[in-house]
């Protein structure tokens, strides 16, 4: 799931899904999510990946792929830091709606 948002541009953050194929991303020198540490948010914008999308250059696949499968690592670790800790509930509603709705920046 993750891999095949990647493909279609769809990218996950904790603020929200972005859609890098967006034209507002077309001149966006931000990572696609500032708080990823992944090495495609560290070294390479929204706009750079956008443009390797709409040449059709196999790496802007490649690196949102990547974004996606680090950011679901992270997430499967954070759900088993709130089971250890038994504040899962807690976890689930606050991040269950922000991260299927579409972020705005
Ligand atoms: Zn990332």
């Amino acid at each position: 799931m993750p891999s095949r948002n990647a493909r279609h541009g769809n990218l996950f953050t904790w603020k929200g899904k972005i859609n890098l194929l967006n034209e507002k991303y077309a001149e966006d020198g931000r990572p696609s999510a500032e708080e990823c540490s992944c090495p495609a948010c560290r070294n390479y914008s929204r706009s750079y990946i956008r443009h390797l999308f709409k040449a059709r250059e196999a790496l802007g696949m490649r690196l949102a792929v990547l974004h996606n499968l680090y950011f679901y690592n992270e997430l499967m670790q954070k759900i088993r830091d709130a089971l250890d800790e038994g504040r899962y509930g807690q976890f689930y509603r606050e991040y269950r709606d922000k991260l299927a709705e579409r972020r705005e920046d």
